[in-house]
């Protein structure tokens, strides 16, 4: 069996209420800020990203806090994103689609169900809406016509030890991502769980598309990993202070998933 080195890479954050972040959450509970991640999984054969983040200008328009280009805490990780071969994209919304300029060699691999839904109807409604950014969801229109999107349909291996799974619920085709480690099968749960309590005490994420997918989709996550610790939720701060750090000079920037959580 193939085991790979997985890392969570942080490039921004944005404070936050809790009420923003759990359904019917007490507007006067203390503060639940965000982190946003891309992840690295790599071995001696391959690396893939997960996510390519916003880029400089979407995060200055809505006003999320970069700490670093996500292409450059890769490079800090020895990856050169022109290099890079594979890249999937868990959800098409505007903090995981970005930066594709960067990334001149890489195939996308995307879900049928998320490309339907931010291209189709549900996009005329804004409450579905403004998590993405037309120009970047047309930049993967374009990926299609070069041919260079991988689609996904339901659970499928990329690699011995790599695989994706559509869960669903936060958007319509939003996946999350298995991989085997030398702690066994770890899954970056991406935005399926934004939190370790959205999962854990199934307090659902307020952004949803379908509640029934998100809560079964919990379920599923746990299902998907070795131990429920080793799923990694999406945008939570605890995950800096979970898993160690990646090296020498990212504190706070970069942490290594697949070494046993705290
Ligand atoms: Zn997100």
């Amino acid at each position: 069996m193939y085991t790979y080195e997985v890392f969570a890479i942080r490039y921004a954050t944005m404070k936050r209420k809790a009420s923003e972040n759990f359904m019917g959450g007490d507007p006067h509970e203390e503060a639940s800020d965000l982190d946003y991640f891309v992840w690295l999984v790599r071995n001696e054969k391959r690396a893939f990203v997960v996510d390519t983040g916003f880029s400089e200008e979407v995060g200055k328009r809505r006003n999320r806090f970069l700490l670093r280009q996500p292409v450059d805490g890769l490079r800090a990780l020895g990856v050169d994103a022109a290099q890079v071969r594979d890249v999937i994209i868990t959800h098409m919304h505007y903090d995981h689609l970005g930066n594709f300029d960067h990334f001149p060699k890489a195939r996308y691999h995307l879900q049928d169900d998320e490309m339907n839904y931010a291209t189709g109807r549900y996009m005329t409604h804004s409450v579905f809406s403004h998590a993405y950014e037309p120009d970047e969801v047309c930049n993967l229109v374009r990926e299609v016509y070069r041919g260079r999107v991988l689609f996904h349909d339901g659970d499928e291996e990329l690699a011995p030890g790599i695989s994706v799974h559509r869960i669903g619920g936060h958007t319509m085709g939003i996946q999350s991502v298995r991989v085997h480690t030398k702690i066994g099968w770890i899954v970056l749960a991406s935005d399926a769980a934004h939190f370790y309590a959205n999962m854990n005490e199934v307090r659902p994420f307020p952004i949803v598309f379908n509640i029934g997918e998100m809560v079964q989709g919990f379920r599923r996550l746990r299902e998907l990993a070795d131990a429920p610790e080793l799923v990694v939720p999406g945008h939570d701060p605890l995950v800096m202070q979970r898993y160690p750090v990646a090296g020498a000079g990212l504190e706070g920037l970069a942490v290594r998933l697949d070494v046993a959580p705290k």
